[in-house]
């Protein structure tokens, strides 16, 4: 209760639509997948803190890397030469698709995902000399001015954003504007006709989760991706894959998401999961892509900080040797398969969807009207408290339920989770 009292009267209310929980909740400890309350009791972390817990919380491997690099020397700005990020820069170029070895990866550190969508948006317009940018409406891409301008959804948007963006239809493929299942041709169709009326007709690039994550896990249809980069190209711009929440090894398949559709972007944007909870992101383009900002500074105080690429080193090697992707392919399965029962049984859900440990439930008043739900949601959402999971809420209608836990999870866990959420359901439609 003094957390909460301090927390409401000192922090801006810039912040509070972002704590949906009717009660405020305070946790102090967290092991793997796991968070414990202050009263002991242990939650399962479907939200990941925010998708930030990719390998778990306060894995022994990536807090002894980063303790033994604080110890040492906790920063040391990019002016200076450090071994660390120097070694993590090449690990992450080794880790980016090359299919013909013909690809020369470069990195730039940023503190934050926002800030490497911001860069990645000044690299585009840098090299292409154009100002347009397209984006998808359902889009989440950061707080900054910049990743708010490509940032879609409508209760992210503020007043008086910078420009020069062109939002083109999602391709949803539950609720769509083309309808159910409509793949990605109209889509497609879709990005020439902005391009063609809402831009001057050369564009600086286009910028795209591959899996949209606050959108409410939408994932690109078969063939979008790369459909998207050609037309981008053929516009004269880079095209620029958000992996900040679908990358490393989340969608089970494939360490970055954009690899199920077999394109290669010219510039990756990724945070969150890369530090497994220490601030970091980075933005990894194409070598010549970053040529051009030689001429110019740019820097960021934190970027390439030593504690933070210490952690995100230590990621990288969990990742490896605890083959954590392929636990995220076959629990995620397993997890969807009982997400599917739980639809069977349960009439307010919509849709279920997503692969790997990037799934979502979205919550609707009727199936056939597909109106969204949110009211509904909410009270799954209270709900699932007393089943002591956490989750979140998303999508442009605040009526998906949003599961991307530490991809640690068990199978063991993905029977309490559809038992808890069952119960959920339950308690929702009771009222
Ligand atoms: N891109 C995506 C897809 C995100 O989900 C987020 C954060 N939720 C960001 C960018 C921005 O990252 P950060 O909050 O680290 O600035």
């Amino acid at each position: 209760q003094e957390t909460a009292r301090r927390r409401d009267t000192y922090y801006a209310a810039s912040q509070k639509k972002f704590v949906p929980f009717a009660k405020p909740m305070v946790f102090k400890k967290g092991s793997m997948q796991y968070l414990w309350d202050e009263a002991g009791n242990r939650y399962t972390d479907l939200l990941g803190m925010n998708v930030c817990i990719s390998v778990g919380h306060a894995h022994p491997k990536v807090v002894g890397a980063a303790m033994a690099q604080a110890q040492d020397l906790t920063h040391c700005t990019t002016m200076f030469y450090h071994p660390v990020p120097a070694h993590f820069a090449e690990e992450l170029a080794a880790v980016m698709p090359n299919p013909k070895g013909d690809i020369e990866w470069v990195v730039h550190f940023t503190n934050s995902g926002a800030e490497a969508v911001d860069l990645a948006l000044t690299m585009a317009r840098d090299y292409t000399g154009n100002a347009d940018i397209l984006a998808l409406r359902t889009a989440y891409h950061g707080p900054t001015a910049a990743a708010q301008s490509v940032t879609g959804i409508a209760g992210w948007r503020h007043a008086g954003m910078p420009g020069n963006v062109a939002f083109v239809a999602e391709p949803n493929q539950y609720r769509g504007i083309f309808g159910e299942n409509a793949g990605a041709a109209p889509y497609l169709d879709e990005i020439g006709r902005t391009i063609a009326t809402a831009t001057t007709g050369r564009i600086a690039g286009m910028i795209v989760e591959s899996v949209q994550g606050y959108g409410g896990i939408i994932e690109m249809p078969k063939g979008y991706l790369t459909g998207a980069a050609e037309r981008t190209r053929a516009a004269g711009g880079l095209f620029i894959v958000d992996e900040v929440q679908a990358g490393f090894g989340r969608t089970g398949d494939h360490m970055w998401g954009f690899e199920a559709d077999g394109v290669i972007p010219d510039i990756v944007v990724m945070a969150k999961g890369i530090g497994n909870g220490f601030p970091l992101g980075a933005v990894v383009a194409q070598k010549h892509v970053a040529a051009p900002m030689a001429e110019k500074f740019m820097f960021h105080t934190y970027g390439a900080n030593p504690t933070s690429c210490a952690a995100g080193r230590a990621v990288l090697q969990v990742l490896r040797e605890d083959r954590v992707q392929d636990n995220a392919r076959t629990v995620g399965a397993a997890l969807l398969a009982r997400l599917q029962d739980l639809k069977q049984r349960h009439p307010k859900i919509g849709d279920v969807r997503g692969r790997g440990l990037m799934l979502a439930f979205e919550m609707v008043k009727d199936r056939k009207t597909k109106e969204p739900d949110p009211e509904t949601t909410a009270k799954v959402f209270e709900a699932c408290r007393e089943s002591r999971l956490i989750l979140s809420k998303s999508g442009p209608y605040q009526s998906c339920l949003r599961m991307v836990p530490p991809m640690c999870l068990t199978m063991e866990d993905v029977e309490t989770v559809a038992e808890g959420l069952d119960r959920a359901f339950t308690l929702a439609a009771r009222g």
